[in-house]
């Protein structure tokens, strides 16, 4: 066998530190003006499924570009398995990279999709198609390596696109929003495929995405980055539960940023209770006044929207917390647009949102 894909079977001999990529200090400038990557330092485990987050704008692409060599860097350095790759051409890095939508060639079999990169190295064509069929079994399409894409269903299409990305023997994968154009009931089968293949291949995986959502079912670490920088960076459930500031609060959304004489503070939207105005308030917890200005039923949960007292509504007014009740509680006490309420949650439910 001339090829390992397994775990622990990479074609040269792995360095003890446990990262697979390193970046440091990393800085992309493309004009004067402020970085599309501004000093970004950050370490990868070996083996883990690592999401970079962030809204659209905020450098996720730069920073895949940077790590695959497909841009070029004006600062740092970027290291896979300890060794220094900031300048070596993509082919050389031991890096592959997989694109929205897949972008397989449409006029292509899928063994001949997956050969491509090695036609491009000049491998002859028995051996590179032995390669590609290799692989071909290995994503479970060994029987469909004749169909072009349009002859196969989103997910055999991914599998194939993966097989591709993969006969370079990448240590790294990187996926810049591989998603983000399925619709919606595909992006979660596939989401949930990739995961599986990652697991399986024991590969270290750098996924781009604008999804609060996918980066949370996907990660094992998360990235969260806003103008080129590092929000947060940490696994799903401590960057859901313990957001470090108002921005990684807001943009995973399900938080409520809340005014405190100490300072702001976020409290998640189902740890907040709903009482009728004038209602007594249970000792120790919090409470504020607020009008209820959206109701939304959302299933298993009723999600409402409320303002400050006092606060006009316009068809602009975006409520200014949330708080989602489950649909049993909502029966019991059915709030609706315009009722005076109290909130109410437990000093517990807070934590401190860095400025
Ligand atoms: P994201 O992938 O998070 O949406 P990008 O990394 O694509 O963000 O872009 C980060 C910033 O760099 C944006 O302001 C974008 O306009 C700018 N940018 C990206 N690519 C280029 C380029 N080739 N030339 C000039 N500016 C660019
Ligand atoms: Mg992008």
């Amino acid at each position: 066998m001339f090829f390992a894909l397994s775990k622990g079977m990479p074609a040269n001999p792995v360095p003890s530190s446990s990262a697979a990529i390193e970046v440091v200090g990393l800085t992309k400038r493309y004009g004067p003006g402020k970085p599309a990557v501004d000093n970004i330092s950050l370490s990868i485990a070996r083996g883990s499924y690592c999401c970079l987050l962030g809204p659209s704008g905020c450098g996720k692409s730069t920073m895949l570009r940077m790590i695959a060599g497909h841009e070029t860097v004006t600062e740092g350095d970027v290291l896979l398995d300890n060794r220094n790759i900031t300048t070596l051409p993509a082919a050389q890095r031991g890096t592959a990279m997989m694109f929205q939508s897949f972008a397989l060639f449409p006029h292509l079999s899928a063994l001949d999709n997956v050969a491509f990169s090695l036609k491009m190295k000049g491998v002859d064509k028995g051996q590179r198609h032995e390669q590609a069929r290799s692989l071909l079994e290995r994503v479970a399409m060994g029987h469909l390596q004749e169909r072009k894409p349009g002859e196969l269903s989103g997910g055999q299409q991914q599998r194939v696109a993966l097989a591709r990305a993969l006969i370079t023997e990448p240590r790294v994968l990187l996926l810049d929003e591989p998603l983000s154009a399925l619709d919606p009931f595909l992006r979660i089968q596939m989401r949930a495929e990739l995961r599986r293949w990652q697991k399986e291949l024991g590969l270290t995986f750098i996924h781009v995405t604008h999804s609060q959502e996918e980066a949370m079912a996907l990660a094992d670490t998360m990235v969260v980055m806003n103008h080129g920088r590092i929000e947060q960076h940490g696994v799903p459930h401590e960057i859901y539960n313990r957001p470090a500031n108002e921005f990684v609060a807001r943009f995973m959304g399900g938080h409520n940023v809340i005014d405190l004489p100490s300072g702001k503070v976020g409290v998640r939207t189902d740890q907040i209770d709903v009482l009728d105005a004038g209602e007594p308030v249970p000792i120790g917890m919090q409470t504020k006044p607020a009008v209820v200005t959206d109701v939304e039923y959302q299933g298993t949960y009723v999600l409402l929207g409320f303002q400050n007292p006092g606060v006009a509504r316009t068809a602009q007014t975006t409520a200014e917390l949330s708080v989602m009740l489950a649909e049993s509680q909502f029966a019991k006490r059915p709030f609706a647009v315009g009722e005076p309420v109290q909130l109410t949650w437990s000093p517990n439910a807070e934590h401190p949102l860095h400025p």
